[in-house]
């Protein structure tokens, strides 16, 4: 698949069916500041980005009839570093497209 020319129309590497996806550091919690109650939880020891619907749950999709998907991180500017450091184009978003593209079609038609 070809890398998208915009994140905003992709949200592919925000989706996983794991519940301990987005591992969330300490810094990146205090980062999250007043959010991170409300879209990280604890599992044990380690803190993870809360999912929903097979995304993570800062992750808000916008479904138009006639229109592209629009994804969109709503905590872009405090999201974690592990999804600071996935580039778009890199080989892990290469991979992520390869294995996770055909889900998130499936996920806005429905
Ligand atoms: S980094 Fe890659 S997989 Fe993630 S939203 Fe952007 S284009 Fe899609
Ligand atoms: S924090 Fe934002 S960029 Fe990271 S997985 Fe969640 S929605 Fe995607």
């Amino acid at each position: 698949m070809e890398t998208p020319t915009d994140c905003l129309n992709c949200g592919v590497c925000c989706f996983s069916k794991s519940a301990t996806y987005i591992r969330v550091s300490g810094d990146d919690w205090s980062r999250l500041g007043d959010d991170a109650e409300r879209v990280a939880r604890f599992a044990g020891q380690n803190a993870y980005m809360r999912m929903r619907s097979g995304h993570c749950l800062a992750l808000q999709v916008t479904t138009k009839r006639g229109q592209l998907p629009l994804f969109f991180c709503e905590i872009y500017s405090t999201r974690p570093q592990i999804c600071r450091d996935l580039k778009r184009g890199s080989p892990q978003c290469e991979g992520e497209l390869e294995t996770k593209a055909h889900r998130v079609a499936d996920h806005c038609r429905r």
